[in-house]
């Protein structure tokens, strides 16, 4: 049985394995795909301390991975496909075999929201995309759609003009919910035109994205827009599946912990974008991922 399993590869998983490696726990950092999470998606880093001129988001994982495997911490290619927890023992059933552990960190992070209309599903990868930073470049000199007001939907929208020749900006509310710079930033850009109160309701074309129809919420009105690519930033929903029914969940679907990454269950902690709260920065979740490895550490030695 090991002392610590961490669960999922992002700043927060990396912050807590490179924490409890260093503090010479019995830890292993299980990942299903490479290390990162949803930084790998993001082009550019610019809020993250210590980095004044911005980082990639690859590079910045990348480093915070060499800078934990350099204190020790193993980190094993696995899917996690059930948990089983209780304040004894926590069973890891993961597609290469079960693991124990007498603690947990739980920092499996989100994933993107889908839209949920016509015509997502059949063209999913045909022209809807997650990620800005993966499919940009295949709109060069096309139109092309973002939906969203958030941080990420603004920011992803300004990423895109140095490819697309313009951008449809759809947001449901005449104000954005990004922070103040993002939507100077946005304003300020040519290509980007802002679409206010309107949701799209089909995504348009059968092989690939030909268009998308849109909705005006106020009026009611709907008319179709010509675009190659719609690109879906309307937030995210937890990865939480696996705890259901196990911890303690906000209504929304995320881990309710306390200050100290305490979730309901002795000994299993979560920090990052899986836990309940305000804001899902790339540094509250290197912060929380510190507080979760120490939390957990006083756990261990209060089974002593
Ligand atoms: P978010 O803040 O939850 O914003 C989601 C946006 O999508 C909102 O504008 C929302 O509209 C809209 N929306 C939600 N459901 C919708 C639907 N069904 N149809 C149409 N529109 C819908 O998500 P996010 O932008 O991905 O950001 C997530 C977190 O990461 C935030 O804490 C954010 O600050 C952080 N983040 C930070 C940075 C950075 O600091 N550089 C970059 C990216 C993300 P309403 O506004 O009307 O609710």
């Amino acid at each position: 049985m090991h002392d610590l399993i961490i669960i999922g590869g992002g700043p927060a998983g990396l912050t807590a394995g490179l924490y409890n490696a260093r503090a010479r726990l019995d830890v292993v950092l299980l990942e299903k795909l490479a290390p990162g999470g949803q930084v790998l998606t993001t082009d550019w880093v610019e809020n993250y301390p210590g980095f004044p001129e911005g980082v990639s988001g690859v590079e910045l994982v990348d480093r915070m991975k060499t800078q934990a495997e350099n204190f020790g911490l193993k980190i094993e290619s696995r899917e996690v496909i059930g948990l089983e927890l209780s304040e004894k023992k926590k069973k890891v059933i993961t597609d290469s075999g079960e693991m124990e552990a007498k603690a947990l960190i739980l920092c499996c992070g989100a994933t993107w929201k889908k839209l949920g209309i016509e015509g997502e599903e059949r063209l999913m990868g045909k022209g809807i995309s997650f990620c800005a930073t993966c499919d940009g470049p295949f709109y060069r000199d096309e139109d092309v759609a973002v939906i969203g007001g958030g941080d990420t939907a603004v920011e992803e929208a300004v990423f895109l003009t140095r490819f697309v020749k313009k951008i449809f900006l759809i947001h449901r509310r005449d104000k954005l919910r990004a922070t103040k710079l993002l939507q100077e930033r946005a304003m300020a850009e040519k290509k980007i035109e802002l679409v206010w109160d309107t949701v799209p309701v089909r995504i348009l074309g059968e092989k690939d994205v030909e268009g998308i129809e849109l909705k005006n919420v106020k009026t009611g009105d709907t008319h179709r827009q010509a675009v190659r690519g719609v690109f879906v930033f309307i937030g995210t929903i937890p990865n939480t599946e696996l705890v259901k029914g196990q911890i303690k969940l906000d209504r929304n679907g995320f881990i309710v912990t306390d200050e100290n990454m305490q979730t309901s269950i002795p000994g299993v902690f979560a920090a990052g974008d899986i836990r309940s709260k305000l804001f899902r920065q790339i540094s509250t979740a290197v912060g929380e991922g510190a507080a979760a490895s120490y939390a957990a550490e006083k756990y261990l030695e209060s089974l002593h």
